[in-house]
């Protein structure tokens, strides 16, 4: 016999807990979906990708809050960056209150 009875029962239960990196990350799927949302523009201030800037997916929580189910395509919003630069709409969004609030304002908008 190539198989034998194990007699130990496989566990019920997923793997436990998520880090809060892999509950922060963006899987292909949500960004997929996140992006087809934006059509293929910055969500804020519509520009599509060029040449000096690229187009991000902007956490609209910070990594370590999102719950078990993770990031979902209503948590991130596609926007101009780098967000290390300052010019960009990543930057406002990260950096500063207005930009915040915007952000927690689109998600409801995307929730939709
Ligand atoms: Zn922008």
């Amino acid at each position: 016999m190539a198989f034998e009875l194990r007699p130990v029962p496989k566990p019920k239960h997923k793997r436990r807990s998520k880090t809060a990196k892999q509950r922060g990350q963006v899987t292909k799927p949500v960004y997929a979906m996140a992006w087809e949302r934006s059509g293929g523009r910055c969500e804020r201030c519509g520009k599509a990708e060029g040449q000096a800037w690229t187009l991000e997916a902007a956490h609209v929580e910070r990594r370590w809050r999102y719950g078990q189910e993770g990031v979902t395509a209503a948590d991130i919003v596609i926007l101009c960056g780098p967000s290390t630069d300052s010019h960009t709409c990543h930057h406002w969004a990260d950096y500063t209150r207005v930009g915040r609030e915007w952000l927690l304002k689109q998600r409801e908008v995307n929730k939709r």
